[in-house]
């Protein structure tokens, strides 16, 4: 790579093309912008997909939790859960949260663990996507990452560090610079936990605030280039913007009042916005649907073709052998992710307006760019490019 050109790719989960045309976040720095089509799914989807520039069908990540009996690494847990009680107390989210890093730390997971409001019932009977960390080396296993490749093209290049926060990265990241660098992954994820809070529209004090600092920080970035005589190119992207809260359903009451028995006739995964369903017993798919039909005017199950355009069919049923997928601002409370609503939520159709994300850049973004599993194909590019011009 030619050593007085930096590129840079920073993500800012959430960022999505409504919050930036609304509040003109960085318009005269970064002037080539374009609305970007959501990966179906949750960060948990699009992280993956922006490491390795696969579907969701092809890298295996669509929800945190899988109802998967065979494949459950916590199929152990199930003998000491009769002893958890009361159960209040292993609810509490401190609790769940210090719980979480002792399970990931037992089972050796290097990826993010959290339970969520998961029912230690059903763990044994759940498998988790993300066990490895997908930022490391080898990190997706057969599948090559961001890593994998830079590291094959012998690229002089950073990549954040995910544990820690934004203003650490952008730290690290100057760091980077300053030794010599000259292609950073920045990740940043602060703006979607506040998003969460206060969703957009009106954008609040906060939001503001927040995008004003990453406007500085990708400023003292430029700063560092010019003052280490370097020309930088420098690309924001995100994986999806945020949905203002218009609703709850509680969908998983409704399939839990039917005679079926979870792990003998069915399986369940409540996302907040999807539910996931994989059918058992030969009636199970009749009595779930007739369950679920009373939020047909709030939802909708995918239909095989939705689940190809989106990237998310397997003839496996990985997934679940059924998605009701949830319209836009409705959210599925309690669902195995919270038992309370959050004001904003991500995950609903690609195609609302709240959901799309962006890529704003100071170069022109190349015309096939137009969704989260392009990002991969235009960093390769980028670095193809320069190694072919400069070494
Ligand atoms: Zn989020």
């Amino acid at each position: 790579m030619v050593k007085n050109e930096v590129e840079i790719f920073l993500f800012i989960d959430a960022l999505g093309w409504e919050l930036v045309e609304g509040t003109g976040f960085m318009s005269e720095e970064l002037p080539f912008r374009r609305r970007i089509e959501m990966q179906f799914g949750y960060s948990s989807t699009a992280i993956p997909t922006i490491l390795s520039g696969r579907t969701p069908a092809e890298h295996g990540h669509l929800g945190l939790f899988r109802f998967a009996p065979k494949d459950s690494p916590f199929r152990r847990l199930g003998r000491i859960e009769p002893l958890m009680r009361p159960r209040s107390f292993w609810n509490r989210g401190r609790v769940r949260h210090w719980l979480s890093r002792i399970i990931g730390r037992l089972y050796g997971f290097t990826g993010y663990f959290q339970l969520y409001q998961m029912p230690f019932c059903k763990l044994p009977l759940m498998d988790y996507c993300e066990k490895q960390d997908l930022f490391a080396s080898r990190g997706m296993g057969e599948i090559e990452n961001l890593r994998d490749f830079l590291t094959r093209h012998d690229a002089a290049y950073h990549i954040s560090d995910w544990h820690i926060g934004d203003r650490r990265n952008f730290e690290a990241a100057r760091r980077a610079l300053g030794e010599g660098k000259t292609f950073l992954f920045i990740y940043t994820a602060e703006l979607d936990a506040l998003l969460h809070r206060f969703p957009a529209p009106p954008v609040a004090d906060v939001i503001r605030e927040k995008l004003a600092w990453y406007r500085e920080e990708i400023l003292s970035l430029f700063k560092i280039c010019a003052d280490l005589k370097k020309t930088v190119r420098l690309t924001v992207i995100s994986d999806h913007g945020m949905t203002p809260l218009t609703k709850t359903v509680d969908l998983k009451s409704a399939v839990e009042k039917t005679p079926l028995v979870f792990g003998r006739d069915y399986g369940a995964c409540y996302d907040s916005t999807m539910f996931r369903a994989t059918f058992i017993s030969p009636d199970s798919e009749r009595i779930i649907r007739e369950a679920v039909k009373p939020f047909e005017n709030d939802g909708h199950w995918l239909t095989a073709d939705e689940e190809k355009h989106y990237g998310i069919y397997r003839a496996d049923r990985l997934f679940g052998d059924a998605i009701f997928l949830m319209a836009p601002g409705i959210q599925i409370v309690p669902s195995d992710m919270g038992n309370v609503p959050l004001n904003g939520m991500h995950g609903f159709s690609p195609e609302d307006k709240d959901s799309q994300a962006v890529v704003l850049s100071t170069d022109e973004i190349p015309e096939r760019v137009r969704c989260v599993s392009d990002y991969f194909g235009l960093m390769k590019q980028r670095v193809e490019e320069r190694e072919a011009r400069g070494v």
